[in-house]
């Protein structure tokens, strides 16, 4: 049988074809007026002072790292827990990525864990929200300020994630840390096909990133267009093209209006999903912490110990009912990218983070889904609970 339900599905429609057309007309097709619209919006959304646009999230982490001072002899403390591009961030300012591990149930970097790794060459902090769920940033920062280094949030997969901070709830991107850092690749909950951005409130930051995108061009292109007098720019350090499109920027505003809706939507799923797999024999729900709220950006379960049945098992199982199901969150430390002494550290276990990786099965979830298709999703999970007890 083909695969009749996909993990995630881009749930775009007229309001996205009818802005990237209107840019088309326009003439101007680059970073301009659409960017900078998306930049305002998104700064609101979250409650940031400042957003800047950027090509996607792994640019974004990576400027994070320059406009922070992080280079050559420093280290960066962050998850192995994560998709590769996080580690790729650090390395690729010429820092070293110090892995600490995981809470076993949250996918979160523990902040005990987090302490252990400090030591004086420790120059930043990265801490990721795991698949939307957001980490306990609150006891990161906590370790953090008390040895006075910076946290950079790699919240790529967190727009619309909530954390509960001194009794209020507010919006992952605050940020919280110095900056946070969003991606907008289609397997995320807004997409612009492929983008990325940084939220800060910090003015400083906020000019520096928008030069770093753009060659560090002194005058850019929107105000040279429209002078009527001779402009010369200048370029004041080497730099990057880093620039999201006014393609792009257009396809990602009408979805960001929709985020509370979208949000509502994947956690009205996603608790269909904790209602089925309470009572499933092989599969257990994943569990929010009381101070987080997630947009279930990927919706893990959690494989039962007393589950007579292997990762693979389960995996090959759920794909037979044409669900495409996946295993958990990579490991950076378990890649041969890694692979080479003295890429990385670990100065504590990484055993949680193995565990989740190899214990975690990653359930179909996403916005705009039917209700075949979820109905086919928990169809497919009380069958496999009934195969385990049948045998
Ligand atoms: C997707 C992802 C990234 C990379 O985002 P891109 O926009 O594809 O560069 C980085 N970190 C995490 C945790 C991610 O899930």
């Amino acid at each position: 049988m083909g695969i009749k339900v996909p993990i995630t599905r881009p749930a775009l429609g007229d309001e996205e074809v009818n802005a990237v057309v209107g840019v088309v007309k326009s003439g101007w097709l680059t970073q301009g007026p659409q960017v900078a619209a998306f930049e305002g919006e998104f700064a609101a959304t979250v409650g940031a002072r400042h957003a800047v646009a950027v090509s996607n999230c792994t640019v974004a982490l990576e400027l994070a790292m320059r406009v922070l001072g992080v280079g050559p002899g420093d280290d960066v403390i962050t998850a192995s827990h994560s998709f590769i591009a996080t580690a790729n961030s650090i390395v690729s300012v010429g820092a070293r990525p110090v892995f600490c591990d995981v809470e076993a149930d949250t996918y979160g970097m523990d902040p005990v864990a987090v302490e252990a790794c400090v030591t004086p060459t420790t120059k930043a902090i990265m801490a990721v929200h795991q698949i939307g769920i957001p980490c306990d940033i609150v006891g990161i920062l906590e370790v953090a300020n008390r040895h006075g280094i910076p946290v950079v949030e790699d919240a790529a997969c967190a727009i619309g994630s909530e954390v509960e901070v001194a009794g209020r709830w507010e919006r992952i991107g605050k940020p919280h840390g110095r900056i946070a850092c969003f991606s907008l690749h289609p397997r995320k909950i807004v997409t612009t096909g492929d983008g990325g951005m940084l939220t800060t409130n910090d003015e400083a930051f906020a000019k520096r990133l928008k030069l770093l995108r753009q060659h560090a061009m002194s005058v850019p292109d929107t105000v040279r267009h429209h002078s009527d007098k001779v402009l010369f720019e200048h370029y004041a350090e080497p730099a990057y093209n880093y620039r999201l499109t006014d393609l792009q920027a257009s396809v990602g505003r009408p979805q960001l209006a929709r985020l509370d809706a979208i949000v509502k939507e994947r956690r009205r799923l996603g608790q269909i999903l904790i209602e089925a797999l309470e009572r499933n024999p092989i599969l257990a729900p994943p569990r929010e912490r009381p101070n987080a709220r997630t947009n279930w950006q990927s919706f893990p379960s959690h494989i039962r110990p007393e589950a007579r049945m292997s990762q693979v098992e389960i995996l090959q199982f759920l794909m037979d009912a044409g669900l495409a199901a996946k295993r958990g969150i990579m490991n950076s430390h378990q890649e041969p990218a890694y692979a080479r002494p003295g890429s990385y550290l670990a100065p504590g276990s990484l055993a949680r983070s193995e565990q989740a990786r190899d214990r975690t099965v990653v359930l179909p979830l996403f916005h705009g889904m039917t209700d075949d298709e979820i109905g086919a999703v928990v169809s497919a999970l009380d069958l496999l609970g009934k195969r385990a007890n049948a045998s």
